[in-house]
């Protein structure tokens, strides 16, 4: 590890080698990881971790670790629930929270922004200029971009805007041997699709260190519906009548949700129409 230290100490690359930053990079937020910790016990623990600030220091960075055979955890917000970033081999854990540039393209529907870019922080400055990404995961504000790809995230508003494979654009990344790689912005093109290789690649690939998105201009009208139902059946019944009525938003609860949630013992459905048409389609749905 001192030779991998000493190459990021000339290579310029910010890292750390504190224990607070160590313990911060041991895990995700598998519910295991959390018991461990309660009894003060780290899952695993990398050796360094390293604040790469742009596509090239993340380039050096996997040059030094492939030319000196040191594993590479990716960590963005730390919020994924399966295990797999784990530092299990200690090596280097690579934080994303750096990569945090964003660039807006309001004409051509288009937001580029660095992988470590927190969704929530995201969100607002969009909301601010009329849009929104429409991809809102429950951990919106503990996720990154990056984090997204790489697991193939779904959002609430998934039923009518797509997943996030559906939302991306194009990316950079940088494979393990520190090429870069970049996509044209266009949303087809010929040849390989780099995009769908690295959605739900969990960092096995390489770094995604640049996204860029879709956006939506926030939608002028909407018509929320909620229903109750005295049995899971009938939700689903009606969730499948109301597809056809494209929501952007549907969620069917079961009764311990729904009384976690609203407060009543029963099933529920909760619905939202957006856009020309909302109304209508609400109207529709309720009746
Ligand atoms: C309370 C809570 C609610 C959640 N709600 C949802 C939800 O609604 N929808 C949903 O899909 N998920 C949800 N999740 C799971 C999690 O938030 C998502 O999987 C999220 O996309 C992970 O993003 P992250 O930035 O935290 O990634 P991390 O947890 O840091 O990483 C997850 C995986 O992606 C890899 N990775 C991260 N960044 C990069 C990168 N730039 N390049 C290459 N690999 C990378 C990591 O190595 C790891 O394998 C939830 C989790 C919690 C704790």
């Amino acid at each position: 590890m001192s030779r991998v230290l000493e190459e990021l100490k000339s290579a310029g690359i910010s890292f750390s080698t504190d224990y607070e930053d160590l313990i911060a990079h041991c895990k995700d937020f598998n519910p295991l990881h959390q018991l461990k910790l309660l009894k003060k016990l780290t899952p695993a623990l990398p050796e360094v971790v390293v604040f790469p600030k742009n596509v090239e220091e993340v380039s050096k960075v996997l040059k030094i670790a492939n030319s000196l055979r040191t594993p590479v955890y990716v960590f963005g917000g730390a919020s994924g629930v399966i295990d797999s970033a784990t530092p299990y081999e200690g090596g280097i854990a690579l934080s994303t929270l750096g990569l945090d540039w964003i660039e807006i393209e309001e004409e051509n529907r288009i937001v580029t922004c660095g992988s470590g870019v927190v969704g929530g922080r995201l969100e607002k400055i969009l909301n601010h200029r009329g849009f929104s990404l429409r991809h809102i995961p429950q951990s919106l504000y503990c996720s990154t971009v990056g984090g997204w790809v790489a697991t193939a995230s779904s959002g609430q508003f998934s039923t009518g805007y797509g997943n996030i494979e559906d939302l991306i654009v194009s990316l950079k990344a940088v494979m393990p041997n520190g090429e870069i790689l970049e996509e044209r912005k266009t949303p087809r093109r010929a040849g390989v699709d780099l995009k769908r290789l690295f959605v739900g690649s969990e960092g096995l690939f390489g770094v995604i260190a640049e996204v860029t998105m879709m956006i939506f201009e926030l939608p002028k009208e909407s018509f929320k519906l909620s229903f109750e139902y005295e049995s899971i059946e009938s939700a689903l019944e009606d969730a499948k009548r109301f597809l056809s009525l494209k929501p952007a938003l549907m969620r069917v609860f079961d009764d311990e949700e729904t009384l976690r949630y609203f407060d009543s013992e029963a099933f529920s459905l909760i619905a939202i129409f957006e856009g020309n048409g909302a109304v209508e389609s609400g109207k529709i749905a309720r009746s």
